[in-house]
């Protein structure tokens, strides 16, 4: 994806009616909203528009209610909770009317009921697009977060209108194209979480794409067995040493170093503040596991983004929950901050425990970007396209 369709390339569009699909797939408890911060990303897109004098549409899904109508499902109770952070009017409408639409002044911000309660959502179902379409003349896609599933409201109203990147998505587009698409070398990225099997695609895709592939987490330990360490009790998914194999062997060929700990942290059980010892790889003995890398292993990782200009990261490199196993991961959040602060690294982190872990260190706010998005967060890192990010291309 190199080039694609902004609101900078809207003509005049007050009165004219905008379908903007947001993410709105906020943490409610007792009918509040407990978390803001999905909504604060869509402030820039609704406010632009509106101020523009568009009538701005809101399109979202809430939760899975599979294509019925389940009222604890509906949209209503957010309503509150996007007028507070956009310090405006929020009206509601269960059921979209050309009719209704008309009657709204310019600059009307108007929120339409979850999406998903219609079966034609998740088909992406042509005459649901069609039909919605009517509905507008222009439309916005500000959810990267959905975008890696083609459903009606990210890509099916994109073959009946004409589709436009909103300010979060193009500032998410960006900040990833400048990780990933087109970066400056030499590019550094962190794999780390708990398992190979769920981010295999990601791990092949990087070694072809950056200089330095540190894998820490769980995952490291299957990548140790398969260079023949004992790793004890540590959660190790044995029947994939030689996928792991097979992946060092291609970033050999792909000249991509990788990174694995030589040393680690081991305790003989999980829990908080366990006794544990540092020690060497070779040296985890039958009855422990390994939690977390080790001091000297987090200050050859320093110094490698030291030399790097771009780094990408996804997955803890140790079991950050439980103290002290957040030391490794908190410590190279904080060297990688502190080289993004200084000007020389940029910076792009993603994933639900990723931003998780970063939050716990204090940090997120001095990555370059730190994507929310998880699922389409992972299928950019595959290299694979979105499709409801293909369809907004110039
Ligand atoms: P993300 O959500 O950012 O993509 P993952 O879900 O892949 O990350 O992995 C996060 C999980 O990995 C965390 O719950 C963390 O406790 C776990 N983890 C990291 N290192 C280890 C380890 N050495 N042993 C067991 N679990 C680990
Ligand atoms: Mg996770």
């Amino acid at each position: 994806m190199t080039s694609f369709r902004t609101l900078d390339d809207l003509g005049d569009i007050a009165g004219q009616r905008a379908l903007v699909r947001v993410d709105l797939n906020v943490p409610m408890a007792d009918g509040a909203v407990t978390d803001d911060t999905r909504l604060r990303a869509h402030v820039p897109t609704i406010t632009e528009l509106s101020d523009a004098g568009a009538k701005v549409l809101l399109l979202a899904h809430f939760g899975r209610p599979k294509g019925e109508y389940r009222p604890e499902f509906s949209l209503q109770p957010v309503v509150p909770a996007l007028s507070d952070v956009l310090g405006r009017d929020v009206t509601f409408m269960e059921r979209p009317s050309g009719a209704a639409i008309a009657d709204l002044p310019n600059g009307a911000i108007v929120m339409i009921e979850n999406t998903r309660f219609a079966a034609g959502e998740e088909k992406n179902d042509p005459q649901m697009a069609k039909m919605i379409a009517s509905f507008g003349d222009f439309y916005v896609n500000d959810a990267f977060s959905v975008s890696h599933r083609a459903h009606m409201s990210t890509e099916g109203l994109t073959h009946f209108l004409p589709a436009y990147a909103g300010r979060a998505m193009q500032a998410e587009l960006t900040a990833l194209e400048a990780a990933l698409g087109n970066p400056e070398h030499p590019v550094a990225a962190v794999v780390g979480g708990a398992k190979v099997s769920t981010k295999l695609d990601v791990l092949e895709h990087l070694v072809t794409k950056v200089d330095h592939l540190i894998i820490g987490g769980g995952m490291a330990n299957t990548f140790l067995a398969a260079r023949g360490v004992d790793v004890g009790k540590s959660l190790c998914e044995h029947d994939l040493t030689d996928t792991a194999v097979a992946i060092l062997e291609a970033a050999d060929a792909a000249d991509c170093t990788v990174h694995l700990p030589y040393d680690v942290v081991v305790a003989k059980e999980f829990a908080a503040n366990p006794p544990t010892r540092t020690v060497n790889v070779h040296e985890v003995a039958a009855d422990e596991m390994i939690l977390d890398i080790g001091p000297a292993a987090v200050e050859a990782l320093a110094d490698v983004l030291k030399t790097c200009k771009t780094l990408v990261w996804n997955g803890p490199l140790g079991a950050f929950e439980t103290p002290p196993f957040d030391t490794a991961t908190v410590a190279l959040a904080q060297t990688a901050a502190a080289l993004t602060r200084e000007g020389s690294l940029v910076s792009v982190a993603g994933g639900g425990d990723t931003v998780a872990a970063l939050n716990h260190a204090g940090v997120a706010d001095d990555f370059t970007f730190v994507s929310t998005a998880g699922g389409a967060f992972l299928e950019w890192m595959e290299g694979k396209e979105l499709p409801g990010v293909a369809a907004l291309s110039a």
